[in-house]
């Protein structure tokens, strides 16, 4: 019989898990609470890992797609202080594929809607409840009252998972506030500012404090500003002046980078789940992502989603007959390569916005002389 499989989130998660096991010929549908893939922006731009993210394409037979979209030269990155010096400055080899290329994610996604057939993703399908069947499996309610039924759901339905609370009552804490804002067409608008980000990533390393920058694809830069998680509401943050008055001091050629923004300053909070969260196995249900592993945004929550995905894929393909066996071997790997991943994530977000950031971040950069230079060297302090 066949095996029905509702994948619950259409992120690069779950997209991903559906596109390999596609190509192994195993069908599954794809719940996404958005109403098309355009429905709302998708945010920055990601550095795909060989050992995770780019594993996980080559899996699902798109390194090639990947390497015609992704720009290698996004992995320069200089880290200043508030006065504006370089601390860092990482310049990664013209044209090279070897180290962590970054893609914007909107193109990400695109790449991985486009490999699917048209009707793999129900779009507008928001899962509100899932419920076990007794006969095995579950029933799923959509906010519009739709049901459906599967004999396999996976929960990729990213950071506040409806589907999480059926294998855990793992709860979310703070762990920072980002507040984000974005300047189109920089290049002609702000060209010092163009400059001043360069092609890939600028950190501003203060106490306590970060102004981040990064360039996307389309000419735009995206602006983020990490402060410490606090009590504030939300709405202080939409206040361009308030923030502007937060990074009083700062040079002005770095404080351009809040005035430049197009609208409002977004603010956010950033959330995790605790380090070494883990479930007992029930059959037929298991997540992947955010919804299984939510870890502060330090580089590595899509990386290890799409891994996820691939190593979840790989396991029901070789284990059709059998998928409960197949997503138990998933999980006991992916608790333990996802604990010291979710450890080392706390660690550096922890020291991020700590006082002594920009001293700790600089050492971070820099290989201590009894070890050799990373693979990755190139950068000057
Ligand atoms: C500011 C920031 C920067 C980051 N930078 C990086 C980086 O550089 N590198 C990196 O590797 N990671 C980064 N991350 C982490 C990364 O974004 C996530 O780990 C990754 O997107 C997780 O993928 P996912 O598929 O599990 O979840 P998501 O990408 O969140 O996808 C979940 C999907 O599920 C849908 N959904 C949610 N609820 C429901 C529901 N009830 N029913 C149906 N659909 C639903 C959502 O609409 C969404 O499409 C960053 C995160 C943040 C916040």
């Amino acid at each position: 019989m066949l095996m029905r499989i509702a994948i619950a989130g259409g992120g690069l998660g779950g997209l991903t898990l559906a596109r390999i096991l596609h190509r192994h010929g195993i069908d599954a549908v794809v719940y996404e609470r958005e109403a098309s893939r355009s429905a709302r922006p998708q945010g920055g731009s990601l550095d795909l890992h060989p050992e995770s993210g780019q594993r996980a394409l080559a899996d699902a037979g798109l390194a090639g797609r990947f390497r015609s979209e992704a720009r290698p030269e996004g992995e320069e990155h200089r880290i200043l202080d508030p006065a504006g010096r370089t601390l860092v400055h990482h310049k990664p080899q013209p044209g090279s594929f070897s180290g962590r290329p970054e893609i914007d994610r909107s193109a990400l996604r695109d790449l991985l809607l486009d490999s699917l057939p048209g009707d793999a993703v129900a779009w507008q399908h928001r899962l509100v409840a899932a419920t076990p069947r007794p006969d095995g499996g579950f029933g799923l309610t959509f906010d519009d009252g739709h049901r459906a039924d599967c004999d396999v759901l996976i929960g990729a339905d990213g950071a506040r998972s409806v589907v999480r609370s059926l294998l855990t009552d793992a709860t979310l804490s703070s762990v920072a506030t980002l507040v984000e804002l974005s300047i189109s067409d920089a290049d002609r608008r702000h060209p010092d500012l163009a400059e001043l980000v360069g092609p890939g990533n600028l950190w501003c390393i203060g106490v306590n404090q970060i102004l981040a920058a990064q360039r996307l694809g389309d000419g735009s830069i995206r602006v983020g500003i990490s402060l410490p998680a606090d009590d504030r509401h939300l709405e202080t943050y939409r206040s361009r002046r308030a923030l502007l008055d937060m990074f009083d001091g700062w040079d002005p050629s770095l404080t351009a980078l809040i005035e430049a923004g197009d609208s409002p300053p977004a603010p956010r909070r950033i959330e995790a789940m605790p380090t070494g969260a883990r479930w007992t196995h029930r059959p037929g249900i298991t997540l992947i992502g955010d919804a299984a592993h939510l870890m502060p945004p330090v580089g590595e929550g899509a990386n290890q989603a799409m891994l996820d995905a691939a190593e979840l894929a790989g396991e029901l393909a070789a284990n059709p007959a059998d998928p409960d066996s197949a997503i138990r071997a998933y999980e006991e790997a992916m608790f333990t390569r996802i604990h010291p991943i979710a450890e080392m994530s706390a660690r550096v977000q922890a020291m991020m916005l700590s006082p002594t950031a920009a001293d700790d971040i600089v050492r971070f950069f820099t290989p201590r002389p009894t070890e050799p230079r990373p693979a990755e060297a190139g950068h000057t302090s």
